[in-house]
């Protein structure tokens, strides 16, 4: 389906954020070229510097063009042909799997895998080599919002409404997100707010540029957001904001929550959260008073031991105040990676099977294993999380042979030493990729996949709104996708028969047969529909059906239609300031970036905003240490060092350093970061950990290769 290709151009999607800009490919003198379409409506015309340099990916030198293969674990990568490699992969999937059993060879997904990848690659884990292990970075992004969304609401939407809702609300309040760098062309929703007298409060230990365009900005302790939610719903409460008839008619379980949020009274959380009472009773007002209001969290709430905690006591704040179920309010998850929603309903996750069904429900598995052809019995049970996988691989009960799709995970991963370490122990490592990522450099085997032009493919934005990345050119002559390199090695494991197709189209059809009924319900969205409306939001279960930009405009999805509250308690984070790392440090996103730099520091007008990796500090702790701008530092954590420059701003809090992280080697973030996981949702605390910060004679060594 290429309703929206000519000759000339082709409407396509940027290959990077969940916002999924649509833009519009055409020849040019120096080949493709990018223009944001004005006519979409989700960037309506504006994309960010990614997006606009999105083609200097294609025809990139560095572009794996060939597979590679090395003959030990001490040669060279070389060039093989297809069937040498194919022939290799499955020579060690049968060694390992005969040594130590199916559940010895692993599968790393990726969040920006089209939902057709991410789909085949649960079923290609699961049939193909009829392993339970399989999960994907994803786990690091999403899955804490994920897993609250359930528990409040009984479905994992991240936005339960369009973009467009957010000019409407007269009060915002976004927790842990920069999305003026991180997708600015969705700051326009937020001014349109503005210019209807709308209010924005942004929670964020950092007064970033989002911070900066707010009208009042809560700059917390890192790891405190349930204590800063609980204490705003405490003064609500007291200064009788709720909405007590929305509680009594549409919710359960509110009297336990106000029980709990007595305890968290303004000065009490102020001592916790370092917000002034002022500035909190301020929050509470604006959004208890205004008519219609949003809460909005993303990755600084989420990427903690307590994740899922965090997301729960800012819905119960949403609830109690009455601002859910209806136009132009609700709680919404900002998603982060291209398809960090559609990747995670479609079965790459441990415990998942696609259309968001659970692996553990024997309805659920009997759907599936009649979708796939196969005994219930032999479908595989639930594998282990993300980081949970890595930890293991190559010890006693873990995985000795991985595949890696669509993820650096040796960048992207927390403890990031520690899994580079447990790399090397594998017997068996292939990563599918379009550049030799730092995790690439490190296979037995590589694959050079096609890359978003090259290809077509659906992806889910953050709005739940399901868009069609058309093909605009040939990837290059040995290149495949990834569905035909997921079907060859399924072929070449004798597991053919079960992946008949590598057409996306045709995968995205199994993809819908199997989501029928489920939450995720693709059923009614084809390739065409999508064509005809600019996007499909899901669920979408008949070819009639129009599709659902919002939800729970009746009922919650939950089994007696009500939102659920939680009680929540404010617990310290994993890893506390001391004498010895007497700072927090937290990490994320550059507006020049995305994820682990894989793609984006090969791209050299990109590159050449931010080249390398440096801590924010406050001129506080800068000068106490001697340090000035642009000097070298080491920062330490009880995980690992890491070599970045200095950065000194007052814009950071006197306690806390920033880094992002999207850079491999000696700056790598995750060197730093703590694998302490959510009991829940297992995601690592990457948001918030003990460290310190010293001078360095020696300048960091520079970050700009990713190899
Ligand atoms: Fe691409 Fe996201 Fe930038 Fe839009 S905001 S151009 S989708 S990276």
């Amino acid at each position: 389906m290429q309703s929206a290709q000519s000759s000339l151009s082709t409407e396509t999607h940027c290959p990077y954020c969940a916002l999924q800009c649509g833009m519009t490919l055409a020849n040019g003198p120096d080949g493709l070229a990018v223009t944001p379409r004005p006519d979409f409506p989700v960037n309506k015309g504006g994309l960010c510097q990614k997006g606009w340099t999105a083609t200097d990916l294609l025809g990139h030198p560095e572009r794996l063009t060939s597979p590679l293969l090395r003959d030990s674990k001490d040669a060279p990568l070389r060039p093989v042909t297809w069937d040498a490699a194919l022939a290799r992969i499955a020579e060690q999937v049968q060694a390992v799997q005969s040594a130590h059993g199916l559940n010895a060879v692993g599968v790393f997904g990726g969040g920006g895998l089209t939902n057709e990848k991410s789909y085949l690659l649960g079923k290609f884990a699961r049939v193909g080599l009829q392993t339970s292990q399989i999960d994907y970075n994803g786990r690091f992004c999403m899955s804490s919002a994920a897993a609250a969304n359930l528990k409040a609401f009984g479905v994992d939407r991240g936005l339960p409404f369009p973009l467009e809702d957010i000019a409407q609300a007269q009060a915002i309040l976004m927790v842990g997100s920069n999305t003026s760098e991180t997708m600015p062309p969705v700051m326009q929703y937020f001014d349109a707010q503005k210019a209807n007298g709308g209010t924005l409060i942004v929670a964020d230990p950092r007064r970033t540029p989002t911070a900066r365009a707010a009208t009042l900005h809560l700059q917390l302790t890192p790891g405190t957001d349930a204590a800063l939610a609980n204490g705003l719903l405490h003064i609500a409460a007291a200064d009788n904001l709720l909405d007590m008839d929305f509680i009594a008619a549409r919710t359960s379980g509110y009297d336990a929550v106000q029980r709990v949020v007595n305890a968290y009274w303004p000065d009490r959380v102020e001592r916790i959260t370092g917000v002034p009472v002022k500035a909190l009773t301020e929050a509470a007002h604006l959004l208890g008073e205004a008519q219609t209001a949003m809460v909005l969290t993303a990755r600084g709430a989420e990427q903690q031991s307590q994740g899922v905690s965090n997301v729960l006591a800012f819905i119960n704040l949403t609830l109690a105040l009455g601002k859910s179920g209806r136009a132009h309010c609700g709680y919404g998850c900002l998603t982060g990676q291209g398809n960090g929603q559609g990747g995670r309903e479609h079965g790459q996750k441990a415990d998942q099977l696609p259309g968001y069904r659970s692996i553990n429900n024997p309805a659920h598995r009997a759907h599936i294993a009649r979708v796939w052809g196969i005994s219930e019995a032999d479908l595989p049970q639930a594998g282990v999380s993300a980081y949970e996988m890595l930890d293991a691989m190559g010890r006693e009960g873990g995985v000795r042979a991985l595949f890696v799709f669509g993820s650096n995970l040796s960048v992207s991963a927390p403890r990031a030493g520690h899994v580079q370490k447990n790399l090397e122990k594998l017997s068996f490592l292939c990563v599918s990729d379009i550049f030799l990522s730092e995790t690439a450099a490190r296979a037995d085997v590589v694959l050079p996949c096609a890359q978003w032009a090259e290809e077509t493919g659906t992806m889910t934005n953050l709005e739940g709104r399901v868009v069609l990345r058309r093909q605009a050119q040939e990837p290059p002559a040995n290149v495949k996708t990834d569905t035909e390199i997921l079907a060859a090695i399924a072929a070449q494991l004798g597991r053919g028969r079960w992946f008949p197709s590598s057409c996306p189209e045709a995968v995205f059809a199994e993809l819908g047969h199997a989501s029928r009924g489920g939450m995720a319900d693709y059923s009614g969205i084809s390739y065409a529909k999508i064509a005809a409306q600019d996007g499909v939001f899901w669920p979408c279960p008949s070819a009639e059906h129009a599709g659902t930009p919002r939800l729970f405009l009746d009922a919650y999805a939950t089994e007696d239609g009500r939102a659920k509250f939680h009680p929540v308690l404010h617990r310290a984070p994993a890893e506390m300031p001391d004498t010895e790392f007497p700072l927090y440090l937290t990490t994320g996103r550059v507006m020049a970036h995305y994820q682990s730099g894989t793609q984006t520091r090969r791209v050299p007008r990109l590159l050449a905003l931010i080249p390398d990796a440096y801590a924010e500090m406050h001129p506080s702790v800068a000068q106490r240490l001697g340090i000035a701008d642009g000097d070298s530092v080491v920062v330490t954590t009880r995980r690992g060092t890491a070599s970045v420059t200095a950065k000194v701003t007052p814009a950071i809090r006197a306690d806390t350093l920033f880094i992002p992280f999207h850079w491999g080697g000696a700056g790598c973030a995750n060197l730093l970061t703590n694998p302490a996981l959510d009991p829940i949702s297992k995601m690592p605390e990457f948001k918030v950990c003990a460290a310190r910060v010293e001078r360095s004679i020696v300048p960091p060594a520079p970050a700009a290769l990713p190899v």
